[in-house]
């Protein structure tokens, strides 16, 4: 007996396949796209969640929080802004320092 399965992507009916040809996956060709986004976006949030291995706990929560929320782009930017302020307050940290030894030595 046949059955119907469905849409990978947005879960529709599909139409029962011609017997001898593979089962279609998808309902349609953006679909079929839209799946491999999704896929891609994933991907990219086990790299994100990598780069927040640094990060201590609460400000890590607060990047989940970001992306359940508001999804991976944003998460994206987010742990951006944060890298800007790091590598900026690095850089003051350094011309402080700097600063500091030359006033000393003369
Ligand atoms: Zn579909």
């Amino acid at each position: 007996m046949q059955h119907n399965s469905r849409c990978l992507y947005c879960n529709k009916l599909l139409p029962i396949s011609t017997p001898g040809h593979r089962a279609c996956q998808y309902c349609n060709d953006a679909c079929r796209k839209a799946a491999s986004r999704r896929r891609k976006a994933m991907t990219h949030a086990i790299t994100l969640q990598q780069q927040w291995n640094i990060l201590p706990a609460a400000a890590r929560e607060r990047l989940e929080t970001i992306q359940d929320r508001y999804g991976p782009e944003a998460a994206q930017l987010a742990t951006e802004a944060i890298r800007e302020v790091f590598t900026e307050s690095l850089t003051q940290v350094f011309r402080i320092a700097h600063t500091f030894r030359f006033c000393k030595q003369s």
